[in-house]
């Protein structure tokens, strides 16, 4: 017994020294770190949906079933990619510095307000979708929080979908949690479940930190480590719990 405990720590000791970390976290994952980032070429389906199969697919039967309760599930934005994320923060960035003359912090945090870091965006996974009903007359910015509260155009949708997308796999990211952190409540963001949770795990093992700092967009020379940590715990893990 004595002996076969000394073999069995000795080997493990040995594992320990010839297998650095970084090579056992990356045989877990099934998601490749570019996958993750929205900078790998990945199969979507569906024209103007643009979601992973499984996910399409569970979006069409949400779609088919709100549309028999009289709602007409239009999709706003589903797949973005790294750079198309990086254009839309640049263009904030610039807007915000420049135009509104900020100084760079403020306008970094008036950007992750609603806009996602190049690189951190859920929607780079092919499973989180911005919904409104296609149905009502609807003027300016869609994705407003009022629009889907009592009284404006999607109210009908919401409180469908809120009875009805679970059902299908669909769960609001950003709700309205006063305790919840990070991004404002987005009544519009659904993500699909039994892929978004494995992704998030597999992106929770990436070093976030160190893969942004070899990024060059504009700002990233502002991002320190203590900046980062806290928008990874409030902005990308501060969620809906359902779906961590
Ligand atoms: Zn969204």
């Amino acid at each position: 017994m004595k002996r076969r405990t000394f073999i069995k720590s000795t080997s493990l000791t040995g594992m320990a020294c010839t297998l650095p970390p970084f090579i056992t976290t990356s045989f877990n994952s099934d998601y490749s770190t570019e996958e993750l980032m929205g900078k790998a070429d990945v199969e979507l389906f569906g024209e103007g949906i643009n979601l992973r199969k499984e996910a399409y697919e569970s979006f069409l039967e949400m779609k088919k079933a709100a549309y028999t309760a009289g709602y007409d599930i239009k999709m706003v934005s589903s797949f973005r990619d790294f750079y198309r994320q990086e254009a839309i923060w640049e263009r904030k960035y610039i807007q915000y510095t420049e135009d509104d003359g900020m100084d760079p912090l403020r306008a970094i945090d008036k950007i992750i307000e609603y806009s996602t870091i190049p690189g951190t965006s859920r929607h780079h996974w092919g499973t989180d979708i911005d919904i409104i009903d296609g149905y009502p007359k609807s003027t300016g910015d869609v994705l407003v929080p009022e629009k889907f509260e009592a009284g404006g155009p999607f109210e009908g949708l919401k409180l469908w979908l809120d009875e009805n997308s679970e059902k299908f796999g669909f769960y609001l990211v950003y709700n309205n949690d006063p305790r919840r952190r990070g991004f404002k409540y987005e009544p519009w963001h659904y993500s699909y479940a039994p892929i978004s949770i494995p992704m998030l795990s597999a992106y929770r093992r990436l070093n976030v930190l160190r893969l942004l700092e070899k990024e060059e967009f504009l700002g990233t020379e502002h991002f320190t480590t203590g900046f980062i940590k806290t928008y990874v715990q409030d902005n990308i893990l501060d969620i809906n719990p359902n779906l961590l």
